[in-house]
């Protein structure tokens, strides 16, 4: 049975979907106003693996993932600018030209770490209407006050505000204690959900005709209207970075609950940072990495994916190049291994169990991965069932183990060797030997295309 550790009640649930098969799946997207960093791809990379053991498990995943694309300040409390606005207008590019840019940029790197894209990927500014409705919902009912600034969520008129964060009623002031901005707002955790284009915000770039002036919506109602409107007003899963705990996901329970009176999600799983030099990564404080650095210092992205499988999504991970090169060391070994092979062919029940048995076990990949090495050692299973089984595994796992073995299967020996010889002209800057061995390659009839996981051999098709 699949369970894994609940936000909500603290402890590892048994997973009960609402629909028998069909398993709603929300993941808070990135801001894209600038690049990701690794820390944050760990969190996409999470939802990835949880899409894809939900699926081994036999269900179908709707996964929604949303791109903010306006409404987030510079702190994730509601203060500060909005960091769209801001990189606007330091760029002098329009936001929706950066939004592009940085989102393009996103979808390249999950593509590279194999994450599969998500069934819809929703954009806050596409979303205008929903957000609307949904604040006039809360308006209703009773939720919101304004101000001369904004629109606010009342959290005291929600008495089980902060419980997910383990907030008490007094607790949550002290913990939240913020910068105040606006001195109508009445306690510290009320919430923007549409801010006015006035004062301070005059000059707000976006901004969209509401029923409380020309405006825009804040970052949290955003989430709440766009996962509702996907998926329902209760929906299985919400994941996202543990960061986004303490004031993004109340935030998002009190508002949506306090609309529609039903639960807002039944589960919630959350994800661990990534440190370096034991710090947290963060754009924030300024040491950070980002995927294209390791592409362009040689690694292939699926070692960094290889990194994050092996160390469990709660677990804080200790970010280091020699751990990312012993990652990278391992998935070689375990391409070569695989690309000797056999044809896939037959089963080995005895280890599908375990890996079964460690993927449902709260996500448990570095006990899956050990799997997988046990089923490269044994010598009682046949190659040809270890591989097939590796493929199966894979599934879950991401690692593109046969897409490796078909490229190594559909390529003679001897383009191989010719590669690998182009492959150390290459690395020592020979580049005219470089180029006349790739000549020789085309005029075998195989293209060779450096891609960031290393040379790619096609066979030239006329
Ligand atoms: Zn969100």
């Amino acid at each position: 049975m699949l369970q894994f550790f609940n936000d909500l009640s603290k402890k590892k649930e048994i997973f009960t979907p609402i629909k028998k098969r069909g398993v709603g799946l929300y993941t808070c997207g990135p801001t894209v106003y600038n690049y990701v960093h690794i820390g944050n791809l760990r969190t996409f990379l999470l939802n990835d693996i949880l899409r894809r053991t939900l699926e081994y498990n036999g269900y179908s995943v709707k996964n929604i993932i949303n791109i903010t694309d306006v409404g987030h300040l510079t702190s994730d409390a509601d203060t500060g600018e909005d960091k769209m606005d801001k990189m606007s207008k330091a760029e002098g590019r329009a936001p929706e030209e950066i939004a592009q840019f940085f989102t393009d940029a996103f979808l390249a790197d999950i593509k590279d770490l194999n994450i599969i894209h998500p069934n819809v990927l929703c954009k806050a500014t596409e979303h205008i209407p929903q957000q609307i409705k949904l604040i006039k919902k809360l308006e209703k009912n009773g939720f919101t006050y304004q101000t001369s600034e904004a629109v606010y969520f009342d959290t005291a008129k929600f008495p089980e505000y902060g419980k997910m964060a383990g907030f008490s009623e007094k607790k949550t002031q002290e913990a939240q204690a913020r910068v105040e901005e606006d001195p109508e707002k009445k306690h510290l955790a009320d919430f923007t959900l549409w801010f006015k284009r006035v004062g301070r915000h005059a000059h707000h770039i976006m901004h969209w005709d509401s029923p409380w002036g020309d405006g825009w919506p804040g970052w949290h109602i955003e989430c709440s209207a766009m996962s509702m409107y996907y998926l329902g007003k209760t929906f299985d899963i919400h994941g996202g970075g543990i960061d986004l705990l303490p004031v993004h996901h109340i935030n998002e329970i009190a508002q949506s609950e306090a609309a529609t009176g039903q639960k807002f999600v039944n589960y919630w799983v959350h994800g661990e940072f990534i440190l370096m030099d034991s710090k947290k990564m963060a754009r924030s404080e300024g040491g950070f990495i980002m995927l294209q650095n390791l592409i362009e210092k040689g690694f292939n992205p699926l070692a960094f994916r290889y990194l994050c499988l092996n160390t469990h999504y709660r677990t804080q991970l200790n970010f280091s190049f020699q751990a990312l090169e012993a990652a990278q060391n391992a998935l070689n070994k375990l391409y070569q291994a695989i690309n000797d092979f056999p044809k896939p062919r037959g089963r080995a029940p005895e280890f599908e169990e375990r890996f079964l048995t460690a993927i449902n076990d709260d996500l448990n990949m570095p006990s899956a991965l050990a799997v997988v090495w046990d089923l490269l050692k044994t010598k009682n299973i046949k190659p040809s069932a270890k591989l097939n089984t590796l493929f199966k595994f894979d599934k879950v796992l991401g690692l593109k183990f046969e897409e490796t073995y078909n490229n190594s299967q559909d390529t003679p020996e001897e383009i191989k060797l010719l590669a690998q010889d182009r492959e150390e002209a290459r690395q020592e800057k020979n580049w005219k030997r470089a180029d006349e061995i790739r000549k020789k390659i085309q005029e075998a009839g195989y293209l060779v295309e450096d891609t960031p996981t290393g040379p790619d051999i096609k066979k030239i098709i006329l």
